[in-house]
């Protein structure tokens, strides 16, 4: 195949170049021609005149869509109509263009499977344009997925530069601001390849989507989705919101993948609308597009492609690169055009993947090679694009600038989120710990009793705590000192420790008195539990003082019982086994 792009400043100027050498001598040997209209005048009707043009002049199939931003020799190009013609010799290109309402998106989908089922052909890939903005496109990927096809897709939504409201898609004299086009491409001798690179990098905490409806995010964390591009960002709920938020796009991992999504628009009650799909539970962080990331993404992306050998790449880039990239963006999209001629657009959303499991991107450069036959190495004349490639100054520090800071502050960020998430969690655990001993403090004791008294009275479950206070322990201190006092604690509760189960809750309940929470566990248990620690303490060798021994009191839950009643009960087995004698358990039983 041979891969041409133009850019067209009017129709005047598209004739001429329909009419040169090059246009004629590749269009007489091709098979098939298709051309992909790229362009940042937002009519349909400059789609329709365009394609009837080159209709008039050669037999293609002409398929457009408008963006935020044109790909053509690897530059990024604004405000321009940008051209790629592909001459296939052998293969087939068979477009399908469906208009679509919202509320039909299923059904267009699986009406696009079976239009495609009915060609007959052995299909290789397809390109896939779409309107984002007026219909819902993840049902329309759900409803091809029904299908048994099996085949890669690639592609990208329409964009709008100026108001982010309509968008088109166009096949021939026929444009859509509701709907899709796919061009279905089949031949023995084709060959795709195609990838999606992100390369962005979270900012934020996690945090959780709390609720969803369709493609509206109402709230993260239980609070209005919006407020955390204020809090985090400052972003203001006005007009301008989408384009702040554009490079800040909520990042969450599904399965092994990290997908971007972007909030395009935010309602008045706070709910964010994406275009792509975000269900309830999924975790998400704010995140911000790493160009140290993008870059390494992007040059193993061109290796890929180097070895792919393609005779012509197509790239469907996200809007949001170019935001965040600036004049750098050429980076990534430049040295393609070493490999082959390179052409396409930004996007809002893209496609890369197979038919049946196809979700629409945010934040993704895709990346599509097309060759026909084996490998060919071909000589690439240079094109302009290479000057773009080539530092100015070699080894230039002040190059790439904006990019290089942009760098050094995500590291900043990441580093410092780092810390305060570690210090948090450090803080959360000294609030419940009991200094001396390490084990639960009285405050995380009385918390573990509420939620323990909560789950039997909800669910009938039963419990037991038993409160075990060392015997004589003054005469610990009184002897041998407060320093042998606090290690024999320290002993003490390691014993403590060690004899019991994971499910079992232990705390230092207040100077030589432990309390222990037993969850599932009746009187019976709680007692043979408490026979073992007795028998454990008195075996063994504390430091200095050799020998100690402790009293056990317990009680267990029953109906209408409070923190205080149940502990109540507690303290008076307890108070009976020291008025016992000491080293002995004392069940309070309820008649
Ligand atoms: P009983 O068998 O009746 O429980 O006698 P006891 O001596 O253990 O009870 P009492 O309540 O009279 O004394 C408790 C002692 O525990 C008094 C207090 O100084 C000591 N104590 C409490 N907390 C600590 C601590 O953190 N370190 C040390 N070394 N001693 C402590
Ligand atoms: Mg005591
Ligand atoms: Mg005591």
């Amino acid at each position: 195949m041979e891969q041409i792009t133009l850019i067209i400043e009017d129709l005047n100027h598209l004739r001429e170049m329909l009419a040169s050498d090059e246009i004629c001598t590749h269009s007489a040997v091709a098979g098939t021609i298709l051309v992909q209209l790229y362009t940042a005048r937002n009519e349909g009707a400059w789609l329709q005149a365009v394609a009837v043009e080159i209709e008039k002049a050669l037999p293609a199939v002409v398929v457009g869509v408008t963006t935020v931003g044109e790909i053509a020799g690897g530059s990024s190009l604004s405000g321009k109509t940008v051209a790629a013609f592909s001459f296939f010799r052998s293969s087939q290109a068979d477009p399908i263009i469906l208009s679509c309402r919202p509320g039909e998106e299923l059904m267009v989908g699986r009406s696009l499977a079976h239009k495609i089922e009915r060609l007959g052909v052995n299909v290789k890939g397809m390109l896939l344009l779409a309107t984002p903005l007026s219909i819902n496109v993840h049902y329309v990927l759900r409803g091809m997925a029904e299908s048994s096809l099996c085949f890669p897709v690639f592609g990208g939504g329409a964009g709008d530069y100026a108001s982010m409201n309509i968008s088109f898609v166009s096949y021939g004299s026929t444009s859509l601001s509701g709907g899709i086009v796919a061009v279905v491409l089949s031949g023995p001798e084709l060959h795709v390849e195609q990838l999606a690179c992100l390369g962005w990098k979270p900012l934020s905490k996690e945090m959780t989507i709390t609720s969803t409806d369709g493609m509206l995010v109402k709230s993260i964390d239980g609070k209005p989705a919006f407020s955390i591009y204020q809090y985090y960002l400052g972003i203001s709920n006005d007009d301008t919101f989408s384009v702040s938020a554009i490079e800040f796009p909520l990042l969450l991992q599904r399965e092994d993948e990290c997908l971007a999504r972007i909030p395009v628009a935010v309602e008045k009650d706070g709910a964010l609308r994406f275009l792509a799909d975000i269900n309830t539970g999924e975790k998400v962080r704010l995140g911000y597009g790493n160009p140290e990331m993008i870059i390494d993404d992007s040059k193993r992306a061109q290796q890929r492609m180097e070895s792919f050998v393609p005779e012509a790449i197509f790239l469907y880039s996200c809007g949001t690169r170019r935001f965040l990239m600036q004049e750098d963006v050429e980076l990534e999209t430049g040295p393609f055009e070493k490999i082959a001629p390179t052409a396409g657009f930004y996007t809002y959303g893209e496609f890369c993947g197979t038919s049946n499991n196809l979700s629409l991107l945010n934040g993704n450069l895709v990346v599509v090679g097309l060759r026909e036959g084996p490998p060919r190495q071909r000589k690439r004349t240079v094109t302009a694009a290479d000057t773009i490639i080539a530092d100015p100054v070699p080894n230039d520090p002040y190059a790439h600038k904006h990019m290089k800071i942009i760098a050094r502050l995500l590291h900043f960020i990441e580093v410092v989120t780092t810390e305060l998430e570690h210090s948090n969690s450090e803080l959360a655990r000294l609030s419940v710990t009991d200094k001396l001993t390490q084990l639960y403090n009285r405050l995380k004791l009385d918390e573990m009793l509420t939620r323990e008294l909560c789950r039997a009275k909800r669910y009938g479950s039963k419990f037991s705590i038993i409160l075990c206070d060392i015997d004589y322990f003054k005469s610990v201190n009184d002897l041998y000192g407060h320093q042998v006092g606090d290690k024999v604690l320290v002993e003490f509760a390691k014993v403590l420790k060690n004899n019991l189960r994971k499910s079992d809750v232990l705390g230092r309940w207040g100077g030589e008195e432990f309390l222990i929470i037993m969850p599932e566990n009746g009187i019976e248990e709680a007692e043979m539990l408490a026979d073992k620690l007795c028998k454990r303490i008195s075996e063994h060798e504390f430091p200095v003082v050799k020998q100690v021994t402790c009293s056990f009191g317990i009680a267990a839950y029953q109906t209408g019982d409070t923190e205080d009643t149940l502990l109540a009960r507690a303290d008076k087995a307890l108070y009976e086994a020291k008025q016992g004698g000491r080293n002995r358990i004392m069940l309070y039983m309820v008649l």
